[in-house]
C-alpha cells in the first residue's frame, strides 16, 4: 500500500500565534514549531494560550521529534508545557537551542531534555522524514525553513522570513538552496503570510541602524531604547551607534540580560570592548554619555521600561534629560498598554520617540514581492498559506495563483484539518482535535467553563441569594437576604431589591405549594425565575447563586 503524507495544523492558522504543525506518513510523526500565544482582552487571567496537543499525546509512540525553525514566542513558547506531557527529542538552530534552555531552566525540564542543534545548511533523519535547514533572513538570526522529503515527495515550510540583503550578519536568505530545490521539484510548499496585506518589499534591518545614527549624533540626553529582546540584530546596531558615539550600554529587563548573554557568548554579536557597564553604576556616568537598552517595547506590565515609567525603576528614574525611543511596531492587541507607558514618559517630562515611519523599526516578515519570490523559485505543485489570520491566508492563496499554481492545488486551511497529499492531489479530510488551551500562570489550565463564568462576572456581575431554612421542617424562616456584587449599588436600588426579593419569595411559596423540600430543586428553581425576571427586566445576565443556610 502506498502510503499517503498527512499534514495537520494544530495552530497557527486563522491567527498570528501558536504555530505548529504535523507531519505524518506512514508510522512516523514529526512536528514543526511549538509556539504560544496570547490571550484577547477577554481572556479575564489568562497568561498563556497554548494550541490543543491531544493529537499528539494520542499518537505519542509515533512522534519522532519537534523540530522548531527559530527562537520566538509563537514558535517555541509552548515547547515546556508540551515537554511535561510528552518525552520527545528538539531538533533547532543553536540560538534557538539556547533560548529554549533558558525556558527549561526555570520549568525545571532542562536535564531531561534531549535538544539537538544542527546549523543552517544541515540535513538530518527522522523516520521516513528527511530534513534540511535552509537559512532565511527573520527579526531573529538563526531562523531557518525546512525542506521535509518523503517518499512521495519534498515540502518546504518557510517558517518566518524575509529577504534582506543588506543582513546585519549571518548573510542573505539562502535563495540558492532554495531554487536548486524548486529545479529538483518540490511537491508542496508551506509559506509565511504576516505580510501580505504589504505590497513591495520589506525594509532591510540595516535601515533601522541609519535611524539610530541619526538620533544619536548630537544629542546630549541619555538615551533610552526599548525593542523586543529576542532581536539580536537590532541590538547589535545599538550597541554599534553607542560606540560610535562613545557612549557607555547598560542593559535593563531580564529576558534582554539573558538574550545578550547566550547571543554574545554564542558568536552571534559582536559586542567591542570597554562599551557595557554594569546597570548599577550607569548612574556614576554623564548623561550623554549613556545609552539604556530596556525590555518592555510592548508596555508589558513590570517590564523595565514600564516600571521607568512609572517611576518603580530601581536605578533609573526619567525625566527631562532623556530621550526614550520605541524601536518596535505594537503587536496588535498591545496598542493600549503601549500608549499608557508613552503617556507616563511624557509627564515625567521626557522626549519620547516612537513614530513607526521614523525608520526605527522594520517588520521581519517578507510582503509581497517576497513571497512572491519565494513562490517563484520553489515552483510548488500544491501551495498552503500559513502564519496568518484567516484573510491573510486567502490573500496570499490568490498570489500564488497569480504565480501560476492551479487553483485546485491551494488549500487554505484551518487548525485541526487533516490535509492529506498524494503526488497527485491535496486535499482536505477529516479533522482532529485542535484549538486553544488557556493558561492562567496562577491556577494552571483554565477551561471554557471557568472563563465563561469570569466573563459573567465582568459583565454582569454576581447575586447572592441567601435562603434562611429550617433544618427541622424545611421553611423558608424569614425573607431572604440578597448580596449583590458588580451588578447594582444596593443602597442606591433599595426598591430593586426589594423586588428580587419579591420574586425569589414567590417561587419559594410555589415550591412550598407543590411540596418541594429538596435543597437542589428549590436551588435551581429560584435561580431560573430570578435570572427570567432579571433578563425582562434588564437584558442582564449576572451569575446567580442561590445558598440554603440551614438554621
Ligand atoms: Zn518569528
Ligand atoms: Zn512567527
Amino acid at each position: 500500500m502506498v502510503s499517503k503524507l498527512k499534514i495537520i495544523p494544530l495552530g497557527g492558522l486563522g491567527e498570528i500565534g501558536k504555530n505548529m504543525t504535523a507531519f505524518e506518513y506512514g508510522s512516523d510523526i514529526i512536528v514543526v514549531d511549538c509556539g504560544m500565544g496570547f490571550p484577547d482582552e477577554d481572556m479575564y487571567g489568562v497568561d498563556i494560550v497554548l494550541p490543543d496537543f491531544s493529537y499528539l499525546k494520542r499518537n505519542a509512540d509515533r512522534l519522532r521529534g519537534i523540530i522548531l525553525t527559530h527562537g520566538h514566542e509563537d514558535h517555541i513558547g509552548a515547547v515546556p508545557y508540551v515537554l511535561k506531557e510528552l518525552d520527545v527529542p528538539l531538533y533547532t538552530t543553536p540560538l534557538t537551542a539556547a533560548l529554549i534552555e533558558l525556558k527549561l531552566e526555570e520549568h525545571d525540564l532542562l536535564y531531561n531534555t534531549q535538544i539537538f542543534t544542527k546549523k543552517a545548511g544541515s540535513t538530518f533523519r527522522l523516520g521516513s522524514f528527511v530534513i534540511e535547514f535552509i537559512h532565511v533572513n527573520h527579526s531573529i538570526p538563526d531562523s531557518v525553513a525546512l525542506a521535509i522529503t518523503t517518499p512521495i515527495g519534498t515540502i518546504i515550510h518557510t517558517g518566518d522570513f524575509k529577504i534582506d540583503v543588506t543582513p546585519i550578519s549571518g548573510g542573505m536568505i539562502d535563495l540558492v538552496r532554495l531554487g536548486q530545490l524548486g529545479n529538483e521539484g518540490v511537491l508542496a510548499l508551506l509559506s509565511d503570510s504576516t505580510n501580505v496585506e504589504r505590497a513591495g518589499h520589506s525594509e532591510s534591518e540595516s535601515r533601522v541602524g541609519e535611524g539610530f545614527d541619526k538620533l544619536f549624533k548630537g544629542c546630549d540626553k541619555r538615551i533610552i531604547i526599548t525593542t523586543f529582546a529576542s532581536n539580536v540584530h537590532r541590538l547589535q546596531q545599538i550597541i554599534n551607534v553607542a560606540a560610535k558615539y562613545k557612549r557607555k550600554v547598560g542593559i535593563t529587563g531580564r529576558s534582554m540580560e539573558n538574550v545578550l548573554r547566550v547571543a554574545s557568548v554564542l558568536g552571534y554579536m559582536d559586542i567591542p570592548e570597554n562599551v557595557m557597564v554594569d546597570i548599577d553604576r550607569i548612574n556614576s556616568l554623564p548623561r550623554e554619555q549613556v545609552v539604556i537598552i530596556s525590555t518592555g517595547s510592548q508596555g508589558e506590565a513590570m517590564s523595565a521600561l514600564y516600571r521607568m515609567a512609572f517611576s518603580e525603576h530601581k536605578q533609573i528614574r526619567v525625566d527631562a534629560g532623556d530621550r526614550v525611543i520605541i524601536s518596535a511596531s505594537a503587536i496588535p492587541g498591545n496598542e493600549t498598554t503601549i500608549s499608557r507607558v508613552i503617556d507616563e514618559l511624557f509627564h515625567k517630562g521626557a522626549e519620547v520617540i516612537y513614530d513607526r515611519n521614523t525608520d526605527l523599526h522594520v517588520s521581519g516578515h517578507a510582503c509581497q514581492e517576497e513571497q512572491k519570490m519565494m513562490l517563484a523559485l520553489v515552483k510548488p505543485k500544491f501551495f498552503m498559506p500559513v502564519h496568518g489570520e484567516y484573510r491573510m491566508l486567502v490573500k496570499h492563496a490568490q498570489l500564488a495563483r497569480e504565480m501560476g499554481v492551479q487553483p485546485r492545488n491551494i488549500v487554505i486551511a484551518e487548525n485541526g484539518q487533516v490535509i492529506e497529499l498524494s503526488k497527485k492531489s491535496m486535499k482536505l479530510e477529516d479533522s482532529v482535535t485542535a484549538g486553544a488551551v488557556l493558561v492562567d500562570s496562577g491556577m494552571g489550565k483554565v477551561g471554557s467553563v471557568v472563563l465563561r463564568d469570569r466573563h459573567r462576572l465582568a459583565e454582569d456581575g454576581m447575586i447572592v441569594v441567601v435562603l434562611p431554612y429550617s433544618s427541622e421542617d424545611h421553611t423558608l424562616l424569614t425573607e431572604p437576604e440578597i448580596i449583590t456584587r458588580g451588578f447594582i449599588y444596593v443602597k442606591e436600588a433599595e426598591g430593586q431589591i426589594e423586588e428580587l426579593k419579591r420574586v425569589v419569595m414567590e417561587t419559594v411559596v410555589a415550591c412550598d405549594a407543590q411540596m418541594i423540600t429538596d435543597w437542589s430543586t428549590i436551588k435551581s428553581r429560584v435561580k431560573s425565575s430570578l435570572s427570567g425576571y432579571l433578563f425582562k427586566t434588564t437584558r442582564r445576565n449576572p451569575m446567580i447563586l442561590p445558598v440554603i443556610s440551614e438554621i
